[in-house]
């Protein structure tokens, strides 16, 4: 036990198991309880203030302390503070949510089922896409592929599509028989020599090989983050996403992207998929952005080719209590109506510029072997040897100790094992970005 912490860290460190628990760390020092935000700024219980480059998790895109979200809410939760949306019923906020979501989705993706985070959202499209096959009369597609070091949530059936090493504890069992994985795209690591376009080839090439070994006609669906992010932020060549929605197409394969951390503006679109990587899912699945944290809510986004072939006599049972929350759904509506009315995705598009531009200047320190990213999210690969690309062994512990560092300077950076990750708020300003490199960077 620590001596110095407050009584509500203290009274946390007792009594909470936090998601991601590392026990060691926790023993010793605790958690940091954080009392005030505003914009990207952050303040703790003893009054430290902290830039947020980690954007909370990913997710509070419009940036903290808005007053015009918390009166959303606050109207919302006295007016009508909650119905549930199954069967027959809804509310207003869920059915004007569903059709702003419509208007903003690519192509055809017109429906809108609505669950309470990311990892339900995957769990989620993942049963309908079992469902939907099952409707087109090939109820033996009912396996899935997905990418190595992907992560897709924390639920069960999230995390077994999901395949990050650190997360593969043998105390849990995580279902394989029917869930296959295939090579990331890790530009960083691609073997020496390689171009681009041959690493996107050889991975298309394995991803075919993949579907031939385990039978195009048994397999439901393909999930995708547009950029890997809890993975390590990798940033795939340009036409990898588009070409492996091809190969779907070819085999029938619906495409599910996970735009989880890509969507509402992160990197400065609505959706990643088609307005950055070109290529239009079957699927979105969101969540984050969509209230930029101000309240729990996920949603599939998918088409209305696959709602029609899903219709018949049949229910389609599945959902959660607070499946289109009004009060989530409201909050969800007043964040996308500030990205349109504040210009948000212009303004992440500009800042997003100069932040990688500023995190490429960290590339010459000598323990940054690789800083990659895309608009508003970045991440700095620490090495040990800039020339072999060689890791540090893991008992350095590398990601954690820059990051305790940088907290002691105010500044909040992500771990991530070797990897030191970034997402802040879109409406950061251009001294906060610089203020992020030379934080970092010190
Ligand atoms: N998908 C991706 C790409 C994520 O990064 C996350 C969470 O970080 C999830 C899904 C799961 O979302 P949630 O934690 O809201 O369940």
């Amino acid at each position: 036990m620590t001596q110095d912490l407050s009584p509500l860290a203290a009274m946390d460190q007792a009594h909470a198991l936090h998601p991601w628990t590392h026990f060691d760390s926790f023993e010793t020092e605790g958690a940091v309880v954080l009392t005030r935000g505003e914009g990207v700024w952050l303040w703790d219980d003893a009054g430290r203030k902290y830039l947020d480059a980690v954007g909370g998790l990913w997710c509070t895109n419009i940036g903290l302390g808005r007053a015009d979200m918390a009166q959303a809410i606050a109207d919302q939760a006295l007016k009508l503070a909650f119905t549930s949306t199954f069967v027959d019923i809804t509310n207003a906020p869920a059915a004007r949510l569903a059709g702003k979501l419509a208007e903003l989705a690519p192509g055809d993706l017109n429906r809108v089922h609505f669950t309470t985070g990311g990892s339900t959202a995957i769990d989620s499209a993942y049963r309908l896409a079992q469902y939907v096959q099952a409707a087109r009369g090939f109820s033996g597609r009912t396996h899935v592929i997905a990418r190595k070091q992907s992560y897709h949530g924390s639920t069960y059936a999230a995390m077994s599509i999901g395949l990050r090493d650190g997360d593969r504890v043998p105390e849990f069992t995580y279902k394989s028989d029917t869930i296959h994985h295939v090579s990331a795209p890790i530009l960083y690591r691609r073997a020496e020599g390689q171009t681009e376009a041959q690493l996107t080839d050889a991975l298309v090439a394995e991803f075919e090989a993949k579907i031939a070994e385990v039978g195009a006609e048994k397999i439901a669906a393909f999930f995708a983050e547009p950029i890997q992010a809890s993975g390590g932020v990798l940033v795939p060549p340009q036409d990898y996403l588009a070409r492996m929605a091809a190969v779907c197409r070819k085999h029938g394969i619906l495409v599910i992207a996970d735009e989880v951390v890509t969507g509402f503006g992160r990197l400065g679109a609505w959706f990643a998929s088609q307005d950055v990587y070109g290529f239009t899912p079957d699927m979105i699945c969101c969540a984050k952005g969509l209230s930029s944290g101000y309240q729990p809510i996920g949603a599939v986004i998918f088409s209305d080719a696959l709602w029609d072939d899903m219709r018949g006599d049949k229910w389609f049972t599945s959902g959660y209590t607070y499946s289109g929350h009004p009060v989530a759904c409201a909050a969800a509506l007043k964040n996308i109506e500030i990205i349109e009315n504040e210009d948000i995705l212009a303004r992440a598009t500009r800042a997003g510029a100069l932040f990688q531009e500023g995190l490429r200047s960290l590339s010459d320190l000598p323990i940054v072997g690789d800083v990659r990213g895309h608009t508003l999210i970045g991440c700095v690969e620490n090495v040990a040897d800039k020339a072999t690309k060689r890791a540090f062994p893991d008992e350095v512990d590398i990601g954690r100790r820059v990051t305790h560092a940088a907290e002691a300077r105010g500044l909040m950076v992500r771990p991530l094992g070797a990897l030191n990750v970034m997402s802040p708020a879109l409406i950061i300003s251009d001294s906060e970005i610089t203020q992020i490199v030379e934080t970092l960077g010190a």
